[in-house]
């Protein structure tokens, strides 16, 4: 469960960022997270149930907000989304494109008290 690691260092930042603002609760942790990230979204809200216990976010509830896979073909300049894993250009059918988005697992923002 590489996950929980994963969390806990996004809860780490989050705690970090609540009590320069002066907050002593975290209500809510958003987050943006890519399709192609390799982060499963139910293995990632009991990550969040473990990672939060003990620390000033353990009654938030975490929000995900997944972030579609864009590619880009430098040969075409083209950006599309593409529909299997192999990133395959529309155009010129080249595999393998340039991931531009949707490879997050970022802290968008927090809601604190
Ligand atoms: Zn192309």
């Amino acid at each position: 469960m590489h996950e929980v690691g994963m969390m806990q260092s996004i809860l780490e930042r989050a705690v970090e960022r609540a009590k320069q603002e002066g907050a002593h609760h975290i209500d809510g942790v958003h987050m943006r997270v890519g399709a192609a990230s390799g982060v499963v979204p139910d293995s990632l809200e009991f990550a969040f149930e473990i990672a939060k216990k003990g620390t000033i976010a353990e009654d938030a509830r975490l929000e995900t907000e997944l972030v579609p896979v864009v590619c880009y073909c430098a040969n075409c300049q083209l950006e599309f989304q593409p529909t299997d894993l192999l990133y395959e250009c529309p155009e010129c059918h080249q595999p393998n494109c340039e991931v531009k988005q949707g490879q997050e697992f970022e802290l968008a923002f927090l809601d604190v008290s």
